[in-house]
């Protein structure tokens, strides 16, 4: 028999015969099988002209068990097979259906087995394992009965169909997963669950997804993270804020309940999170909805809730979710989105932003340990909920720093301060806390929450340099000057890596003598533009941000490595002094760094001079002294540099092991002209020899300085009197002549 004469129309063509329009949604496929062709008739006559789920039904026709199975192998889509038990043998059917299933693997196919006797029903075993849908008797199969059966079998079959199409898209989702973490977010992971439930159910993308903030009770503390279609309005809110009471009650109840809930015309699924917090979906469908399978929902959730945690939605979550999960205060993303609602309703009007950094937190982190430094945030963090009261807003935005938001006469100094007046008791130990405070003030012109918290943080900057326990409100002008610096900032990592940076040295000269006894290393920064950069605006920036320590230590370097040079052009036994931040020489590795550049270029210690500031005593005097002891065990000599500015104390140059003193500029430059100038150059000589130190004095520039400073009984000058700082190429001839040395 030829293939097509199988094939028999119950209508007119189906839509996927006719080539002309696929308007007319495809036929469900039947296979009737069954030895005897009045069967095959009286089936196609009794099934004529119906649908199911508004599809119709297409008949093919196999006489045989061998036929039924080619026909299953070549033909795809079929939905059910009405099949005879008994064909040419007692077990043909039976046979039939482990072929179906074994052989062909077709398991989403139904079998409705059909038979003539009662007696001939196989065992309940066999149907369970072949998974056969239906059992009837040929003679109870009346019209309607077989088109009920027929109905139930294909609504089956179909959503089998779709459970395949969801495990696709559940793999869909898991291959994607990669891609989340690396672009996405938890933004486009949620699009994508909502995608979806849609595709699962047959439905327009019409959803939105909500995740818990971990702030709140209940549903409050749910806010959506993703929505679509007309729902994408929705965006942010809170589940109170939705106005739409059909999803809030959906979302509410699927939340409190913890389970997934299908109406006519939603479907609202839990999603278990781990860490992160459970998460829920909302798809509204424009028709009503099919039936569902709950279970395959539930396999769907779980898939997908397992899904999250490896897009490391947790942490994404977190972020997102706006909670600081260790102090349970919202986090800096909540921050701006609170103050970029308050900008926008205008309630931000008449507020400030207060930024509170605890002093010396991680100082106390390393001396005390995490555990400790966790329970002091704790602590803080109850005292200003405490102080939170009204519409003030609290977060956590960076390890120890807490951000308040709120009226201008709740944010102030003095309010904020007194909060940590009293010391606080971490393991029963009184522990007294200071911050250092950043305000701004939310002005009318707008502006963005990100913004007012840039400026704030500013402002903290600003506060810390005061000092601990300050305070600092944003101005224009600390933007500007901040901004600069940072730009600054920028433009010197670049010179740096560019090698835009080079070193000069400036002769030092003997008062005594007449003749040069050493040189100091000073850097230079010229811009591409062939603009300089002077190192008083440049070597604080760099100070402040640790660029410092490379920069210092190639430095270092680049100095020793010139002297080389000298040394080869038979300069001998003259010291070089070289700058050291005292950012450098509170570093570990720093005498490492000494040490091994000293090594690199064979520069004898006993020509190396470090100059330090009276600023190294801020790491205790201690540290100072040893630090000092093991540079001279070395054989290297120290300078104070600038003294008699900044914080000069008497009481600890005893206790600084250095061998000279170099009097600032500004006392040199005042010797001639003002007397307290005068008096205090007096003073540091004399101070400077019983300490056993040498004495130079810095920025000599006229010969009637350099006279008062030899009458005053000063050891060495330095300064445009003598020589600029000159590069290598130019010290060397310089040095040479002033020696008497052929270059
Ligand atoms: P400083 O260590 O006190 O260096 C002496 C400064 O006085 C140099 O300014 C020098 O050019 C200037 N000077 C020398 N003689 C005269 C003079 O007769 N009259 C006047 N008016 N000025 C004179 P410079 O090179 O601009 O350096 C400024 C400061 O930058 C230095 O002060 C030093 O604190 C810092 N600095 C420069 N190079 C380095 C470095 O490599 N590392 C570190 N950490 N700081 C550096
Ligand atoms: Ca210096
Ligand atoms: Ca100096």
């Amino acid at each position: 028999m030829d293939d097509d004469d199988l094939l028999e129309f119950i209508d007119a063509p189906s839509a996927a015969e006719t080539s002309a329009g696929a308007t007319m949604p495809e036929a469900w496929r039947i296979v009737v099988v069954d030895d005897d062709p009045d069967v095959h008739e009286s089936t196609s006559y009794g099934l004529r002209g119906l649908e199911v789920e508004g599809r119709g039904l297409q008949l093919l026709h196999a006489y045989s068990a061998a036929q039924a199975l080619q026909m299953l192998r070549d033909e795809t889509g079929v939905a059910v097979v009405l099949l005879d038990v008994v064909m040419e043998t007692e077990d043909a059917g039976l046979a039939t259906v482990g072929a179906i299933r074994d052989g062909l693997g077709l398991a989403n196919l139904r079998i409705i087995l059909r038979t003539g006797q009662p007696g001939q029903a196989p065992e309940i075993e066999t149907i369970r394992r072949y998974d056969i849908n239906d059992y009837k008797t040929k003679s109870e199969l009346t019209r309607t009965k077989l088109y009920t059966a027929l109905t139930t079998a294909i609504r089956s079959y179909d959503q089998l169909c779709r459970l395949d199409a969801s495990r696709k898209g559940l793999e869909q989702i898991v291959a994607a997963s990669n891609q989340f973490i690396a672009d996405a977010g938890v933004q486009t992971f949620a699009q994508g669950v909502i995608t979806q439930i849609a595709g699962l159910i047959g439905i327009e993308a019409e959803g939105l997804v909500c995740a818990s903030t971990g702030v709140g009770e209940g549903s409050a503390q749910y806010v959506v993270i993703a929505a679509a279609g007309h729902l994408a309005y929705l965006m942010r809110r809170r589940i109170s804020e939705i106005d739409d009471p059909h999803i809030v009650a959906s979302l509410t109840q699927c939340l409190a309940e913890r389970r997934n809930l299908v109406t006519e015309r939603s479907i609202t699924l839990f999603f278990e999170g781990r860490e992160s917090g459970d998460f829920a979906a909302f798809v509204y469908s424009a028709q009503p909805l099919r039936a569902v399978d709950m279970h395959l929902m539930q396999v769907f959730c779980t898939n997908i809730a397992l899904c999250a945690a490896n897009v490391e939605l947790v942490a994404r979550l977190r972020d997102y979710a706006f909670v600081d999960r260790m102090l349970g205060l919202p986090n800096r993303t909540a921050l701006i989105e609170h103050m970029d609602r308050a900008i926008a309703d205008g309630s931000a009007q008449g507020c400030a932003l207060g930024l509170m950094d605890v002093d010396q937190f991680a100082e106390t982190n390393d001396m005390f340990g995490h555990v400790y430094g966790d329970l002091l945030l704790a602590a803080i963090t109850r005292r200003l909920r405490g102080l939170h009261a009204g519409d003030a807003f609290l977060a956590r935005v960076g390890g120890d720093t807490f951000a308040l938001f709120g009226a201008e006469a709740r944010v102030q100094p003095e309010v904020l301060r007194a909060v940590f007046e009293q010391p606080f008791e971490i393991e029963d130990i009184q522990r007294p806390v200071s911050i250092c405070i950043g305000l701004v003030h939310c002005d009318a012109a707008g502006g963005s929450g990100l913004e007012l918290l840039k400026n704030a943080s500013i402002a903290l900057k600003r506060a810390k340099e005061l000092g601990q326990g300050r305070s600092a409100y944003y101005s224009a002008e600390i933007g500007i000057a901040t901004r600069e610096r940072t730009r600054l900032l920028h433009g010197l990592q670049r010179a740096f890596d560019h090698e835009r940076l080079f070193v000069v040295y400036q002769p030092q000269m003997s008062l005594r003598t007449g003749l040069p006894i050493g040189f100091e290393a000073l850097l230079r920064w010229r811009t591409e533009d062939g603009q300089f950069v002077p190192p008083d605006r440049f070597i604080p920036v760099a100070e402040q941000s640790g660029l410092i320590v490379a920069i210092g230590a190639w430095v270092l370097r680049t100095a020793l490595h010139a002297h080389g040079q000298l040394r080869a052009a038979g300069i001998q036994g003259i010291r070089m002094a070289v700058n050291v931040s005292s950012v450098q020489f509170a570093q570990p590795q720093f005498l490492a760094t000494v040490d091994e550049a000293l090594a690199d270029t064979g520069m004898p210690p006993d020509c190396l001079e470090l100059e330090i500031t009276e600023s190294v005593a801020v790491m205790g005097m201690e540290r100072v002294a040893s630090v000092l002891r093991a540079i001279k065990e070395r054989g290297i000599a120290v300078a104070i540099d600038d003294f008699g500015t900044g914080f000069s104390s008497l009481s600890y140059l005893d206790q600084l092991p250095a061998d000279r003193l170099k009097i600032d500029r500004a006392f040199v430059s005042s010797l001639d002209s003002g007397r307290l100038g005068a008096r205090i150059a007096e003073m540091i000589v004399p101070l400077g020899h019983q300490l056993g130190m040498q004495v130079l004095a810095e920025g000599v520039e006229t010969e009637v300085q350099a006279s008062i400073l030899r009458s005053l009984g000063c050891d060495e000058g330095q300064g445009y009197l003598y020589a600029k700082a000159m590069v290598i190429e130019d010290l060397l001839p310089w040095l040479a002549q002033r020696l008497g040395i052929k270059p």
